[in-house]
C-alpha cells in the first residue's frame, strides 16, 4: 500500500466557529406536571444553519393561490372519507366493492365494527368476573360501596359512562391495617357473597373503608399517622408536606421495603390482589390476538403492543406507525389540565410491516407535486372533503376550501365520495407515500444516493481485544447486504473507509487501483478529506480493492502502541466527506476509549459519583463541552447520521460522546470490557441489524393537526431548528419520535382530533419521498371517555422520554416528584369524575390505566432516575439515550421485562409459555426462567431444575455440570433444545437490539444482576416494591381528594 503523509491546506473548512453552542438549550424552568416548555434540547436556533431546503412543510400562504375564506362545514356538503362530521356512519363501514384495489372485504369491515369498539365485548367481562369470583376477598370488601363515607364530591356518573364500561369491575383486595399500613389480612374472610361489581374502575381496597379512611387519612400539614412515621421505614418521610410528597426523594438507596414500612408485626399486602401486568397482557391477547385490526373507525384503541394481530389500513395509520396516549382527546384545555393525562403520539414513521400486511403505496401527482391545502399545507388525505360535484375540497385540518386541480378532478357518487376513492391510496388509506418533486430537494437538485462510511479506531486497545480484525472480516460479507430499493439488484449506497488513532487514515479505493492507497491526515485540528475521487466507491465496482483493504487493516496496525485517540475529528472527517460528495450519509464509528489526544473535542474524565443525589447530578447528563452539540448541528444540517459502537473498559463519557448520535437520528451501542469469545456474536448481530436496517435520510418531519390543538413538544433522537420541524440526518425503522399535543382552542367533538404526520426524506436509492401517516382520534367533554381510551404503554413511553430529558435541567428528585404527583393527579381525577362514590379507603383505578402505577414505579427505579452511586454513570447515560429513541414496544418491555417459565413450555406448541410476574416470589427452585427486556437476556436455572430438562437443553447429567460460561445454548436434536432455542431466536428477531444470553444459576454470586430485573420487588439499588408504591400512590390520591 502506498502511503503518503498529507500536509495541505484544508480545502474544506470545518464547522465554523461562532455558530454557537446550544447554550441556551436544554429546556426550561421546572414547572408542575410538565417537563420543559419548549422542550427542544437545543433551542438556540441559528438562522444561518437552516438547511437551504425550501421546506415544503413550512406553512405559508402562497401568493399565487387564492385562499378562500374558511367556510364552516355546511350540511349541504356531501360527505367523503372518514372525516365525517355530519354523518353518523363512517363511510368506511360498508365500502362499495367499486374498483376493488383497496376495497376491504365486507366481512372485515363488519367484523371490525362489532369487535373493535372501545368497550370490551361481553366475553371479557365474563372472564374477569369469573376470575374475581375465584378471588379471595378481604374483610373490608363488604363495605366497599359506602357512598356516605366517600369524601368525593364529584358529579354523579353519567349514564353513558356507566353503560359503556362493563369491563370496569369492583376489584377489592387485601387491605392495610387500621394504621394504614400494608397488611395481609387473611384473604377470603369475606363470604362468597362478593361485593357487587361496580360500573366504575378497578377498585383496589388498599385500606378497609371501615377503618381505612382513618388509617390513611392525613391532614396536610399535620404529622403523619403513626403507620407512616418516617422513623419506622425511613421512607415516606415527607407526609408533613401534604400534597408535595418527597417519596421519590427518599427513594435512592433507601431501604424501601414494605416489610420495613409496615413494621415487624405487619403482614404483606397480597401481591396477587393488585393489578397484574401479566393478566392484562394475557387478557388482551385472549381478546384480540390473531385478529384483524381494521383502521376504519375514528378513535379506535388498538390492541396492546404485546398482542399480535394483523392490521388492515382503511383510512387511519396502523398502530405500528402511530400509537397515542389516549384515543379520545379532551375537548378543552381545562379538561386536559384537570386530568393531567399527557396527550401524545409516539410516531415510528419507518416501522416495518409484517409480510402479511400491505406495503405502503407510492403516489405521484405529477410534476406539480403532491396536492396540498393552500392554507395549512396538509397533504391530500382521507380527511379532505370533496364538495361542489368534486370541483373543490375542504381541508379537514383548517377548513380552507381548495380548488381541485383539473388533472385530479373526479365525479362524486351519491354519498359524496369520489368515484376513484378506492383507486387512490391518498383518499382511502391512513399511510402512503408521495413522490417528491424537485421543489422538495436540497438546492432543487435530485439527491445523490447516500454514503456509508466505516471508521475504525485502530488504537492499541481496540487491536488487542480483537475488535478491528472482527469488524474487517465481517464487513467483507456485510457490504453485500447494504439496504436497497425493493426492486433494485444492487444497493446504490457508496462506501468509504477511515482508520484512526491520534491521526486519521483515508483510503483511496478506486476500482482501477490494484491496491488501496492510504492518505494520512495528522493535522486533526483542521479536519479535511484529502481525496475526493476514490474515497466513496461502489461496493460492486471496487470489490477487490475493498477486500484487499479489509485484509490489510488488522495487519497494518497489529503492532501499534498508540493508545490515544481522537473522536470529534473522526466525525468531522465523515461529515466533510459527505458534504463534498453532496449526498447524505451514515457514519459507523467503532471506538474504544475516552478521546484524550490533543484535538478538537478532547475529553477528560469528569465522572464524579459525589454528584449523585445532589442538585448537581444533572451535570452528569450534560455534555462536558458544547463542541459536540455544534458538531451535531452541523451533521444534521448536512444529513450526516452518526452511529457509534463503543468498546470501553473504563469511563468514556457516554453523555458527551452520545450527543452526536442522539441528535442525528443515529444509534449508540456499548460493549463493556469486550471479549471476543463472549461478545463477538452479540456485537456482530447488532452491526448486521444496524447496517441492513430500512432507513430514510435527510428527513424533516412535520405534524399537522386540525383546529383546536397542535403539536407543542417533540422527544426523540432528533434535532429541532424551530418549534415545528423535526430534523434528522437519518431515521431508521426502529426510531420513534414522541410528540406532545396541547390545546390552543376548543376541539369540536363531532370532528374529533386529526393528526397528519408528513416525513420528507431521501430513500436508499436517492429518491426523494414524502411519507404520510394520518390518524383520527375521538374527542369528548366527558372524562370517562378520555380515561377509557388511554393506553398505558404509550403513556409510559411519553413519561420516560420527558423525564429523561427533564433531568438535564432539574434535580432528579424534582423529576421523580413530578412523575409521582402526576400519576396521583391522573388517578385522583378519575376517582373524582368517573368512579361511583365509594369508600375513600379504596384505590380505584381506571381499567385502561390500572398498570400505570407498576410501570411508573419501574420508570422511577430505572438506572437513569434512581440516583445511586453504585450505578456507573456511563451506564445511566447509555440507558437514557436508548430510551430516548424507543417506540412503545421498546419501552413496554424495558420497564416490564418478560419472564418466561421455560420449565412450563409446551414443546408441541408454537406459543411461548405464559409469562409470569417479575418478582422473586414467582421463581421456583425447580424452575428454569428466561428473562428479557429488549436489551438484556438471562436464563436463570433453579437449584432443583428438572434433570430431564437440563439434559435436554445442556446435554449434561445434572445441574452441577452446567457450564454458565456458554454464550449460546448447544444445538441438540431434542424437543426441549429446539423449543428453547426457537423461543430465544424469536425474541431476538423481534427486537431492534441483539441480546446477549447470560446463563446463571440460583444462588450464584452473579445472580444479583438478574434479580434487579425483577421489577415488582424492592430495587437492589433502591426504589420501592410495586406493593409499596401502590400504597404510596393511594395515599397521595386520597390527599388530593380531601
Ligand atoms: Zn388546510
Amino acid at each position: 500500500m502506498s502511503q503518503q503523509g498529507y500536509v495541505a491546506t484544508p480545502p474544506y473548512s470545518q464547522a465554523k466557529p461562532g455558530l454557537g453552542g446550544y447554550s441556551t438549550g436544554f429546556g426550561s424552568q421546572p414547572h408542575y406536571a410538565h417537563y420543559g416548555g419548549t422542550g427542544q434540547p437545543y433551542s438556540a436556533a441559528q438562522a444561518g444553519l437552516l438547511k437551504p431546503v425550501p421546506s415544503p412543510h413550512v406553512p405559508s400562504v402562497s401568493a399565487g393561490h387564492p385562499t378562500p375564506a374558511p367556510s364552516p362545514f355546511g350540511q349541504t356538503h356531501l360527505q367523503n372519507g372518514i372525516y365525517n362530521p355530519g354523518n353518523q356512519m363512517p363511510s368506511y363501514a360498508a365500502p362499495p366493492p367499486c374498483s376493488g384495489q383497496t376495497a376491504p372485504l365486507q366481512s372485515h369491515g363488519s367484523n371490525s365494527l362489532s369487535n373493535y369498539q372501545n368497550t370490551a365485548p361481553p366475553l371479557f367481562t365474563q372472564q374477569v368476573t369469573s376470575q374475581l369470583g375465584a378471588m379471595q376477598i378481604s374483610d373490608h370488601g363488604s363495605s366497599q360501596v359506602h357512598p356516605q363515607s366517600s369524601p368525593l364530591s364529584g358529579p354523579p356518573l353519567r349514564p353513558t359512562f356507566q353503560g359503556s364500561q362493563p369491563q370496569q369491575l369492583l376489584h377489592p383486595i387485601s387491605s392495610p391495617t387500621s394504621q394504614g399500613l400494608p397488611s395481609a389480612v387473611p384473604a377470603a374472610t369475606v363470604p362468597p357473597g362478593m361485593p357487587p361489581p361496580s360500573p366504575v374502575g378497578m377498585h383496589v381496597g388498599l385500606a378497609g373503608p371501615n377503618q381505612g379512611s382513618v388509617g390513611y387519612q392525613q391532614v396536610p400539614g399535620q404529622p403523619p399517622m403513626t403507620g407512616y412515621l418516617p422513623q419506622q421505614g425511613g421512607m415516606y418521610g415527607g407526609q408533613q408536606r401534604g400534597l408535595q410528597p418527597n417519596y421519590p426523594a427518599a427513594y435512592p438507596g433507601a431501604p424501601a421495603t414494605g416489610a420495613q414500612l409496615a413494621g415487624p408485626q405487619q403482614k404483606k399486602l397480597d401481591p396477587d390482589s393488585i393489578p397484574s401486568p401479566i393478566q392484562v397482557i394475557e387478557e388482551d391477547k385472549l381478546r384480540r390476538s390473531g385478529q384483524l385490526f381494521v383502521t376504519n373507525t375514528k378513535g379506535q384503541v388498538p390492541p396492546l403492543v404485546t398482542t399480535s394481530c394483523v392490521v388492515q389500513d382503511q383510512g387511519n395509520a396502523s398502530p405500528r406507525f402511530i400509537r397515542c396516549t389516549t384515543y379520545c382527546f379532551p375537548s378543552t384545555a381545562d379538561m386536559a389540565k384537570q386530568s393531567q393525562i399527557p396527550l401524545a403520539a409516539v410516531i415510528k414513521p419507518f416501522a416495518i410491516l409484517p409480510p402479511n400486511e400491505a406495503p405502503l403505496c407510492v403516489v405521484s401527482h405529477g410534476e406539480s407535486g403532491p396536492i396540498r391545502c393552500n392554507r395549512c399545507k396538509a397533504y391530500m388525505c382521507p380527511l379532505m372533503q370533496f364538495i361542489e360535484g368534486g370541483r373543490r375540497y375542504q381541508c379537514g385540518f383548517c377548513n380552507c376550501v381548495n380548488e381541485v386541480p383539473p388533472f385530479y378532478f373526479q365525479h362524486l357518487d351519491h354519498i359524496g365520495r369520489r368515484l376513484d376513492h378506492y383507486d387512490k391510496p391518498e383518499l382511502s388509506l391512513g399511510s402512503y407515500e408521495f413522490m417528491a418533486t424537485l421543489d422538495y430537494c436540497k438546492n432543487s437538485k435530485p439527491p445523490n444516493p447516500p454514503a456509508f462510511i466505516f471508521m475504525i479506531d485502530v488504537s492499541y486497545y481496540n487491536i488487542k481485544i480483537g475488535c478491528v480484525k472482527l469488524i474487517c472480516e465481517e464487513l467483507k460479507t456485510l457490504l453485500d447486504k447494504l439496504p436497497r430499493e425493493d426492486q433494485a439488484e444492487t444497493s446504490a449506497i457508496r462506501v468509504g473507509f477511515v482508520t484512526y488513532n491520534k491521526v486519521l487514515h483515508f483510503y483511496n479505493l478506486k476500482s482501477s487501483l490494484a491496491q488501496p492507497q492510504m492518505m494520512v491526515v495528522s493535522d486533526v485540528g483542521e479536519m479535511f478529506v484529502p481525496l475526493l475521487d476514490g474515497f466513496l466507491v461502489n461496493v460492486h465496482e471496487s470489490r477487490p480493492v475493498i477486500n484487499n483493504l479489509l485484509d490489510q487493516i488488522p495487519e497494518m496496525f497489529a503492532d501499534t502502541s498508540e493508545s490515544e485517540t481522537v473522536f470529534a475529528p473522526v466525525i468531522q472527517a465523515g461529515l466533510e466527506a459527505v458534504k463534498a460528495a453532496e449526498c447524505s450519509g451514515k457514519l459507523f464509528i467503532f471506538h474504544s476509549s475516552l478521546p484524550t489526544a490533543e484535538a478538537p473535542g478532547k475529553l477528560k474524565n469528569r465522572d464524579d459519583k459525589k454528584l449523585v443525589n445532589t442538585d448537581k447530578e444533572k451535570i452528569l447528563f450534560q455534555p462536558q463541552s458544547h463542541f459536540y452539540e455544534t458538531l451535531a448541528k452541523d451533521c444534521v444540517a448536512n444529513s450526516c447520521c452518526v452511529d457509534v459502537f463503543l468498546f470501553p473498559n473504563q469511563y468514556v463519557d457516554v453523555t458527551t460522546m452520545g450527543i452526536v448520535p442522539m441528535s442525528t437520528g443515529g444509534s449508540l451501542y456499548k460493549y463493556n470490557n469486550f471479549q471476543i469469545q463472549t461478545d463477538a456474536e452479540h456485537f456482530l448481530n447488532n452491526l448486521r441489524k444496524d447496517v441492513q436496517k430500512p432507513i430514510g435520510f435527510d428527513a424533516i418531519m412535520r405534524v399537522r393537526t386540525n383546529t383546536g390543538f397542535r403539536a407543542t413538544d417533540f422527544l426523540g433522537s432528533m434535532y429541532m431548528n424551530n418549534t415545528t420541524d423535526v430534523e434528522v440526518a437519518a431515521i431508521d425503522c426502529d426510531k420513534a419520535i414522541t410528540v406532545e399535543f396541547k390545546h390552543d382552542d376548543k376541539l369540536n367533538e363531532e370532528n374529533g382530533a386529526l393528526i397528519q404526520c408528513a416525513l420528507l426524506y431521501t430513500n436508499v436509492a436517492g429518491h426523494r419521498r414524502l411519507r404520510i401517516h394520518n390518524l383520527t382520534l375521538n374527542c369528548s367533554s366527558q372524562h370517562a371517555d378520555l380515561y377509557k381510551s388511554c393506553e398505558t404503554d404509550a403513556l409510559i413511553n411519553f413519561f420516560a422520554k420527558s423525564a429523561y430529558r427533564a433531568i438535564l435541567n432539574q434535580p432528579l428528585k424534582t423529576v421523580r416528584e413530578i412523575l409521582v404527583n402526576q400519576t396521583a393527579h391522573i388517578l385522583a381525577c378519575y376517582r373524582k369524575n368517573c368512579a361511583s362514590p365509594s369508600s375513600a379507603g379504596q384505590l380505584i383505578l381506571p381499567e385502561a390505566m390500572k398498570l400505570l402505577p407498576v410501570y411508573m414505579n419501574n420508570l422511577l427505579k430505572s438506572y437513569v432516575l434512581l440516583g445511586s452511586p453504585d450505578l456507573p454513570t456511563d451506564e445511566r447515560a447509555f440507558q437514557r439515550l436508548l430510551v430516548t429513541s424507543m417506540d412503545v414496544v421498546g419501552t413496554q418491555s424495558f420497564y416490564y421485562p418478560r419472564l418466561l417459565p421455560i420449565h412450563k413450555m409446551d414443546v408441541n406448541s408454537e406459543e411461548f409459555p405464559a409469562a409470569v410476574r417479575c418478582s422473586e416470589e414467582r421463581l421456583a427452585d425447580g424452575g428454569i426462567f428466561l428473562l428479557e427486556n429488549g436489551i438484556n437476556m438471562f436464563l436463570w436455572l433453579g437449584l432443583n431444575s428438572q434433570p430431564e430438562l437440563i439434559q435436554g437443553i445442556f446435554n449434561v447429567p445434572s445441574f452441577a455440570h452446567i457450564n454458565t460460561d456458554l454464550i449460546s445454548l448447544p444445538e441438540l436434536d431434542n424437543p426441549y433444545s429446539r423449543k428453547i432455542r426457537s423461543i430465544i431466536a424469536n425474541i431476538r428477531n423481534q427486537n431492534p437490539y441483539s441480546m446477549k444470553l447470560i446463563i446463571l444459576k440460583q444462588k450464584d454470586k452473579s445472580e444479583g444482576i438478574f434479580r434487579q430485573f425483577l421489577v415488582e420487588d424492592k430495587g437492589l439499588h433502591g426504589g420501592a416494591s410495586y406493593v409499596d408504591f401502590l400504597c404510596y400512590v393511594h395515599k397521595e390520591i386520597r390527599q388530593l381528594l380531601t
